[in-house]
């Protein structure tokens, strides 16, 4: 067989250059990261004999789609991959186990969700979706729980759709953060999501279609659960009855984060929540893991919405 030309002493000697590895100045790392990724493309392109129309496709494919690469991520399992690695790790430094798993946080979040005590309403009341009551507790070191922890939830309405991303929705619609009370106890009610898919004929759509895949989500909350001396946690939870609940193109769903969905129809149980309405009721509590530096209780940075 052929020796493959991006094995060749002249392919090899160009990756040093267009790395900078032959250079003197410049971030060695980011060198070594650069020349690994542009060799693996030239490899894909020896391998799959890529043609020059076939290239220049696909940076334009890049190129429009940046917008999207907020979901092409997470289509292409980069989000989950992350999330896999840091388990891996915690594993192997011994972290407690028996926390709450962490799952993808997706592109949607937005900080600054107005802060309540104990219990919030994170819908305003104009979604005619089914009412959802969610509670439970943040729970600590030996299943202590804790007063005073965050827990930031955001989910989509009923149609599918964030507020911020969807202006027609009022502001921090289905976001709150709620301060858990002495017993640590959160609840909220709202409206139970729906799930949505990646917008259409879009660069994420695009690219998942041409594979054979679909650009949907099963129905879910997000959560940023925080407290003193505790590992920061991004997780969700999903809605166990959606149908697409192991069949979701962000690869977000884990054992875990399934809590049981009761649908609420006794009259009794509707009033004393101030409802008028059947409704579902979710009880989860979150566990958290001691932190063993002052970095690991706070969030990661990423490119994320602007507070409001
Ligand atoms: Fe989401």
């Amino acid at each position: 067989m052929e020796p493959k030309l991006v094995q060749s002493s002249e392919i090899q000697r160009l990756l040093d250059r267009v790395s900078g590895v032959s250079e003197a100045s410049g971030d060695p790392r980011t060198k070594q990261i650069v020349r690994h990724i542009v060799a693996a493309l030239y490899s894909a392109i020896e391998e799959f004999d890529i043609s020059p129309a076939e290239f220049w496709g696909a940076l334009g494919f890049l190129q429009q789609g940046a917008a999207e690469f907020g979901l092409i991520a997470p289509g292409l399992g980069f989000d989950h991959f992350l999330d896999l690695r840091m388990d891996e790790k915690d594993k192997a430094a011994g972290v407690d186990e028996g926390g709450t798993p962490r799952t993808i946080e997706g592109p949607l979040y937005v900080p600054g969700a107005p802060l309540a005590k104990g219990f919030a309403r994170l819908d305003d009341g104009t979604d005619k979706g089914e009412g959802l009551i969610m509670g439970g507790r943040v729970l600590g070191k030996g299943g202590r729980p804790l007063a005073g922890a965050i827990v930031d939830v955001w989910h989509a309405n009923s149609l599918g759709n964030y507020s911020y991303f969807d202006p027609s929705q009022s502001r921090y619609n289905n976001r709150r953060r709620i301060e858990t009370d002495v017993q640590g106890r959160y609840k909220f009610q709202s409206i139970v999501p729906r799930g949505y898919a990646v917008p259409p004929n879009g660069a994420t759509e695009r690219i998942l279609s041409a594979i054979g895949r679909h650009g949907k989500r099963p129905a879910h909350i997000h959560f940023f659960v925080s407290a003193s001396g505790y590992r920061h946690l991004t997780t969700q939870i999903n809605i166990a009855d959606d149908p697409l609940l192991h069949d979701d193109f962000a690869h977000a769903t884990r054992e875990g984060l399934i809590p049981g969905i009761l649908r609420q129809t006794d009259a009794a149980a509707i009033s004393a929540q101030g409802l008028n309405a059947p409704y579902s009721e979710i009880t989860f509590d979150f566990t958290l893991c001691p932190a063993r530096s002052a970095a690991e209780t706070e969030l990661h940075d990423r490119p994320r919405a602007a507070a409001l």
